[in-house]
């Protein structure tokens, strides 16, 4: 299938409304993980172009973007989720040849969560408003809530045009102009988006997009004075390092870092429907997925059922073709990171896991970077395979015993992205997630996003939230003005 598609064009900077070379004349290239081929070359951004994007970003804040009605950037973003769904086939064959996703997840899912974030945040733009504060009955105070100025976005590999809908959406309803800097791995979809954005009227300036190395580009984005904010989506340790930079030019952050979410399964919840979650909530994007739920506690006494309807699902997952609409289990990002995820399992068997599911690597048509759906179970919540991110199709399942054991072991990890909750007791249920330490709770469903609710973590997974209202607040800062009426 994939031999017989059109080939992609060389992607480009998109800098004050220009595609540009960089300008050391620099390239990489992209791959397709799924078949090792090389989708086209993209130009890399350096410390040069990072300067060049964000003075014309910061120019903007004064250009046509500043003077325009809250309505009329509220109808640019509308057109710019309308461009998408128009755009949605190629977008989501990009998608999927940079990343090695499904295609069913990029062209059903990706495509409309994008459009979506789009529509949802243009309303805002006309909704945001400031108070007024009677102080005193001679003086007139009140507040402006303003743009905070050039945003920067740094974006990872894992959801490449979801992760651009995240932070340029709002940040562009609330009035600011951004600087994307994609991840390597799978820079294409950013670069189209943007190329949208100037044709849904967005002026030149306000949405740029930097593709380039995370050291060189990204980092000479966090050190610019001109940035007023970083926004960023990845790993935990970049994180830390981006808020020690950032703490030179005293930036506002946004951190949405890793993630090691439990499911938790109660003797008393509908089996059928947990099963189903905690497949869906490891297995969806390769596991590669920020909040996937990868460790499954299940109640002692439904471990053994729990477990053997889990092995027989996740056996059924078989990774296949990503173009082919059937499949439901694609190649992970890259070669380096099935070795990394394969190097997990092996890990986790020495420290005593029982390996039930998968495991391998399978490659489809002897190529890729596939991993099967991964079962590890009798796994203690001490193991490494309990306590750190692996970013694969790998789950790792763990017996407990009653509320206060399930709460102790959920919330005995450094990171707290996310928690599911399964059970038929409504009392349990809200108990149990007052007392998670995660920034989302998903109780009998998991793995559910929407525009209108927020999303970040707490612990080592970050701080601040993308999306909702409460993303907001990222976007804008406060002025108080006192104005004397005596
Ligand atoms: P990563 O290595 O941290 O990379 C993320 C982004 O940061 C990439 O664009 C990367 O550029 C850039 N970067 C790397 N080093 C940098 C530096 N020194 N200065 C500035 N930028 C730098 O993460 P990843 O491997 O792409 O993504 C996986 C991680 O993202 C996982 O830990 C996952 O949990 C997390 N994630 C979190 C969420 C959430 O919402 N909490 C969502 C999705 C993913 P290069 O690509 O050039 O390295
Ligand atoms: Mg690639």
């Amino acid at each position: 299938m994939s031999g017989t598609l059109a080939p992609v064009k060389p992607g480009r900077l998109i800098i004050n409304g220009e595609s540009v070379d960089a300008a050391s004349g620099a390239t990489f290239e992209t791959r397709n993980p799924a078949t090792d081929e090389l989708i086209t070359t993209v130009a890399e951004a350096g410390i040069e172009d990072v300067d060049r994007a964000v003075r014309a970003a910061h120019a903007a804040l004064e250009g046509p973007w500043a003077k325009m009605k809250p309505i009329d950037r509220a109808r640019a973003l509308w057109k710019l989720g309308d461009l998408v769904l128009q755009n949605a086939d190629e977008l989501a064959r990009l998608e999927t040849l940079d990343n090695g996703k499904p295609i069913f997840e990029s062209r059903l899912v990706d495509i409309d969560t994008v459009a979506r974030c789009f529509h949802y945040f243009s309303g805002w733009a006309t909704k945001l408003t400031g108070d007024t504060n009677s102080v005193n009955p001679g003086w007139f105070t009140y507040t402006l809530r303003e743009p905070v100025g050039v945003v920067g976005a740094i974006i990872p590999w894992n959801f490449p045009m979801i992760m651009v809908a995240w932070k340029a959406a709002p940040a562009l309803a609330c009035g600011n102009t951004i600087v994307m800097k994609p991840a390597e791995l799978t820079p294409l979809t950013a670069i189209r988006i943007g190329e949208l954005a100037l044709e849904a009227g967005i002026p030149a300036g306000v949405f740029n997009v930097l593709p380039g190395k995370g050291r060189i580009a990204g980092e000479a984005l966090v050190k610019h004075p001109l940035v007023s904010k970083i926004s960023f989506t990845g790993s935990t340790e970049v994180g830390q390092h981006l808020m020690r930079t950032a703490a030179d030019t005293l930036k506002k952050l946004t951190l949405e870092l890793g993630g090691k979410s439990p499911n938790i399964v109660f003797a008393d919840a509908d089996l059928d429907a947990a099963v189903k979650g905690a497949t869906t909530g490891i297995f969806y994007g390769k596991g590669e997925v920020c909040g996937a739920g990868s460790r499954v506690l299940v109640e002692k006494g439904v471990y053994d059922d729990f477990l053997a309807k889990l092995v027989e699902r996740a056996k059924k997952l078989v990774p296949a073709d990503p173009l082919d609409p059937k499949t439901r289990l694609g190649s992970l990002v890259s070669r380096q990171q099935m070795e990394r995820v394969l190097g997990y399992v092996e890990t986790g068997v020495k420290e005593g896991a029982r390996l039930v599911a998968g495991g391998q690597a399978q490659p489809v048509n002897g190529k890729g970077a596939f991993v099967q759906a991964t079962v590890l179970a009798d796994v203690d919540n001490k193991m490494k395979v309990a306590q750190e991110e692996i970013f694969g199709p790998v789950l790792s399942v763990i017996p407990f015993d009653g509320v206060d054991d399930a709460i102790a072991k959920a919330n005995d990890v450094f990171y707290g992205l996310a928690a599911g909750v399964w059970t038929r007791d409504l009392k349990k249920a809200h108990t149990v997630t007052r007392r998670l330490a995660a920034g989302t709770v998903w109780v009998n469903m998991y793995g559910f996003y929407d525009p209108g609710m927020p999303f970040g973590g707490v612990k080592g997974s970050g701080f601040g939230k993308d999306l909702g209202e409460a993303c907001l607040h990222e976007y804008t800062q406060v002025k108080s003005v006192w104005l004397n009426l005596e």
